[in-house]
């Protein structure tokens, strides 16, 4: 997220923007407090959560009710990213998973974010989404399966790929003006 922040955390003085490290940046005013907001992206774990060639894919609360995408989550502090894509896949699926390998990173700028993708096994047992979350979800078949165009569509074109298969991205739909 892009987050406009006005005071700095440890001093509580305004922050102001400066050159740090060759870039304009937010930092504290108070020359004596060293706290300089440096903007990080934040890394975000992703699955491509599947049952042999079948693949779930979510609906988050609030998205288009055409939008599906996979099960994805921040990671939490003193966790590695296997365990963090794992835990993110129970808390949203309801299933245990065998996390196989780094599909990619991927970049997702407009958010601040970076996407760090796996290949996932899901468990046998019935999908009970985690509704704090997500409104829905959908199986879909690797052959049906269609890439999108941002991070985690670039992980399903990856994971396809693995298999031989090439289905046409889609494209964003376009929202037609007047
Ligand atoms: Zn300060």
């Amino acid at each position: 997220m892009q987050y406009d922040y006005k005071y700095c955390p440890i001093c509580k003085n305004k922050l102001i923007i400066k050159e740090e490290g060759g870039l304009e940046r937010k930092r504290c005013s108070d020359p004596e407090c060293e706290f300089v907001f440096w903007n990080n992206p934040t890394p975000v774990l992703a699955a491509v959560a599947h049952r042999d060639d079948e693949v779930v894919l979510v609906q988050s609360i609030g998205w288009p009710t055409h939008w599906y995408s996979l099960v994805t989550g921040f990671m939490e502090a003193g966790e590695s990213p296997e365990e963090g894509i794992a835990r993110e896949v129970k808390e949203e699926t309801g299933l245990d998973c065998a996390v196989g390998p780094l599909l990619g990173i991927y970049e997702f700028s407009q958010m601040n974010q970076i996407i760090i993708a796996y290949d996932v096994l899901l468990s046998e047992g019935e999908i009970i989404i985690d509704e704090s979350e997500l409104v829905d979800y959908k199986i879909v078949h690797s052959s049906q399966l269609r890439p999108w165009p941002s991070g985690t569509g670039q992980a399903v074109k990856k994971w396809l790929s693995q298999r031989g298969i090439e289905n046409e991205e889609m494209g964003f739909k376009k929202i037609k003006k007047g």
